[in-house]
């Protein structure tokens, strides 16, 4: 076939171009959201094998989701169809590292390791438990989570057991447990998975046994660099040391490699991703051609002149290496920013926006609803489900279907019908007693995953709580019932409705209409990062929340709707403020304003009682908190719910004073 160069590079500007055709070898394109990166990491593969420089089958490209990856393999195959690149681009391999790093280790295993079987260990946490229990550390979920998710930083940032002690002083990093006991668990896990006939390989062990094979088998090596020749990584800022080692395994003495990313878009640092790799690139290949893209196609200048001021904001290095925005389209709407309040309001408030953007000719599929934490997405649902928008939910089942949650209603179930229980027992204290052993602890354990399953339990009792509140004289029976018929009326999730996802789920994809939903302080920034001072200049968590905020503001192409509650049900107390990130963009003056710029500040009236009634939102924090000190949070008391806790808290300090208050009865 004859391919036609002209085509392959309509559709992009001077330095896209410089990008797609620059020579085999090391490419950079450092550039911000909607500057057009994916689709010139996919032109320029398809150019590669176009103009005959490689064969599809030696080319492989790595993005971070299942998704992406299906989507870049799409738009190739567009590409292939239109006539505009090579038919063979149809069949490119793009994989996520640990789909890539699985395929090869299938075929190289006999070679490598021969005969021993091995299997995919699809939950850690077993392991993990007998891993602690060997070494005397605490085996209740909660501890098991933390511990789980430990190791998994470890391994991501290629830390050995014999390493990690050293590596917490050195990063200054709260170990979950004390670094010797913490280490022997690791050590433990590590040969419990060896020990059985067939060896259990964890997600990070896929990795980590390719970049050996590669390493060690001269052979193997040989063989595989032969057959791909030429690697291309989207979204690499999030990549981690141990994803980076495989692809110095692939590469070899070898260049030829492109990678494009935004380093403000950084969302995963939390599992040991770092964008240092896309930051020093150049330094490592010198010869590497280096494009930077500042043209937004995707958003309407009121959305790129919102997203230049979210992350004009930042501090630390990754600030420093920002590009302004410029762009594009034609003017559209403004962002608009809503107070509701309450959180059933905002929701109702957000479904009827959608149900008159439809009017006006937008489709839902075009349409997303956005927020911090997969939680979130439960009223929502229920929002959507009531005014009859068909919705979908991604990077996730709909609320009633995660696992966590059907086990739990399973267990209220069960305890429903245990229970002829005198009832005089708080209804609210009988749901936290069978929630508790379903993960439901006092503190959200770190790590994504962890975090998620317990934030859905929150979100459980949360409306069991809700329907106790209007109908006090519920029994456990009918609440159960009322559970399930909610559970059973979710419209089942189509594909082509409304998406609800979580900010992390939603990188690099792009919606019509974005709702950013529920931005108070407290869940966008989330309570966990508040506890991370901002030193000048150092990378916090805070700035990880707000590179969130923007890569969530990035999605928009047109319309953008930024709303927050006040209090969370209906005509509750409104101890809620608006995201401190919120703060410039509100009207001067305003109360909503005021109350953003509060949140931010170091002393204001609602943190310095927590007790007080207007200190209830510290007060949640506080539950979130294991081991804040009470600097940390510049309070002058803490509230704690567990003689653990207390323990904890007065051991590691206060050395300023605070008081420690027990509230009796809750948690234990
Ligand atoms: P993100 O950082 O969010 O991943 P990105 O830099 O990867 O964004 P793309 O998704 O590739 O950006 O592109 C954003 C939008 O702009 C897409 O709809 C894409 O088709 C469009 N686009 C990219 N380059 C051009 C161009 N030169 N002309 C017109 N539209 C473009
Ligand atoms: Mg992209």
């Amino acid at each position: 076939t004859l391919i036609s160069a002209t085509d392959l590079l309509d559709g992009l500007d001077p330095e896209q171009r410089a990008a797609v055709l620059a020579p085999r070898g090391p490419v950079c394109v450092l550039a911000g959201a909607g500057t057009g990166k994916t689709r010139t990491v996919t032109r320029r593969i398809a150019h590669l094998v176009s103009s005959g420089h490689v064969a599809a089958g030696q080319v492989l490209a790595v993005t971070f989701t299942t998704r992406a990856a299906g989507e870049m393999r799409t738009r190739l195959r567009e590409l292939a169809a239109t006539g505009a690149a090579d038919p063979s681009c149809g069949t490119v391999q793009a994989r996520t590292f640990h789909a890539a790093a699985m395929r090869q280790l299938r075929y190289f295993w006999p070679r490598v390791i021969g005969d021993t079987s091995w299997q995919l260990m699809d939950r850690k946490f077993p392991a993990v438990r007998q891993a602690a229990q060997a070494a005397r550390a605490s085996t209740d979920p909660d501890s098991v989570r933390d511990l789980t998710a430990e190791i998994e930083w470890a391994k991501s940032r290629l830390i050995a057991p014999d390493d990690y002690a050293a590596a917490v002083v050195e990063e200054g990093r709260d170990s979950p447990a004390p670094p010797e006991i913490f280490t022997r668990v690791y050590q433990n896990y590590e040969q419990l998975k060896v020990s059985g006939d067939t060896m259990m390989l964890d997600f990070d062990d896929l990795l980590m046994f390719t970049a050996a094979a590669l390493e060690e088998n001269a052979v193997v090596a040989d063989e595989f660099r032969d057959r791909y020749r030429s690697f291309l990584v989207d979204e690499y800022q999030d990549v981690t040391p141990l994803q980076q080692r495989v692809l110095d395994a692939w590469l070899g003495e070898r260049d030829d490699l492109t990678v494009v990313g935004d380093a403000n878009q950084t969302i995963y640092s939390f599992t040991g991703a770092t964008p240092a790799y896309l930051l020093n690139f150049s330094r490592r290949f010198p010869e590497a051609t280096v494009v930077r893209l500042v043209r937004d196609y995707r958003s309407t200048p009121q959305v790129v002149g919102l997203a230049n001021d979210v992350i004009g904001a930042a501090r630390g290095r990754i600030a420093g290496m920002r590009l302004e925005l410029v762009g594009q389209r034609a003017n559209g709407p403004d962002p608009e920013f809503t107070q509701f309040d309450d959180e059933a309001t905002e929701a109702a408030g957000i479904a009827a926006r959608i149900k008159k953007l439809q009017k006006r000719g937008v489709p839902a599929s075009e349409m997303a609803i956005l927020f911090r934490i997969n939680a979130q997405s439960e009223v929502y649902e229920q929002a959507l489900t009531e005014a009859k928008i068909p919705f979908q939910v991604r990077g996730g089942e709909g609320f009633f279907s995660r696992t966590e949650v059907k086990q739990a209603m399973g267990a209220l179930r069960a305890a429903a019908e245990r229970t002829d229980l005198p009832e005089d027992v708080p209804m609210d204290r009988l749901v936290r007693a069978v929630l508790v052993p379903h993960g439901l602890g006092d503190a959200a354990p770190p790590g994504q995953q962890a975090r998620e399953r317990w934030e859905s339990l929150v979100a459980l009792e949360r409306l069991a709580a809700d329907l106790v509140a209007m109908q006090p004289t519920l029994t456990i029976k009918e609440l159960v019932s009322e559970l399930q018929e909610r559970a059973a009326s979710r419209q089942p999730p189509v594909v082509d409705g409304v998406t609800l996802a979580s900010l992390h789920a939603a990188k690099g994809l792009e919606w019509d209409a974005v709702f950013l939903a529920g931005l108070t302080d407290g869940t966008l920034p989330i309570s966990h990062a508040l506890g991370d001072r901002d030193g000048t200049g150092a990378e916090t968590a805070i700035e990880e929340e707000r590179r969130l905020f923007y890569v969530g503001v990035t999605r928009a192409r047109e319309h953008l709707t930024l709303t927050w509650a006040l209090a969370r049900g209906e005509g509750g107390r409104k101890t809620r403020k608006p995201s401190r990130f919120l703060a410039p963009f509100l009207p001067a003056g305003s109360s909503a304003q005021r109350a953003a710029s509060g949140s931010a500040g170091k002393r204001s009236k609602a943190t310095r009682n927590p007790l007080d009634p207007a200190g209830e939102e510290l007060f949640e924090r506080l539950k979130t908190w294991r081991l804040a000190t009470a600097r940390d949070l510049d309070v002058p008391a803490f509230v704690v719910f567990t003689d653990a806790t207390l323990t904890a808290i007065a051991e590691k300090q206060p050395a300023d004073g605070a008081a420690l208050v027990k509230i009796p009865g809750i948690g234990a």
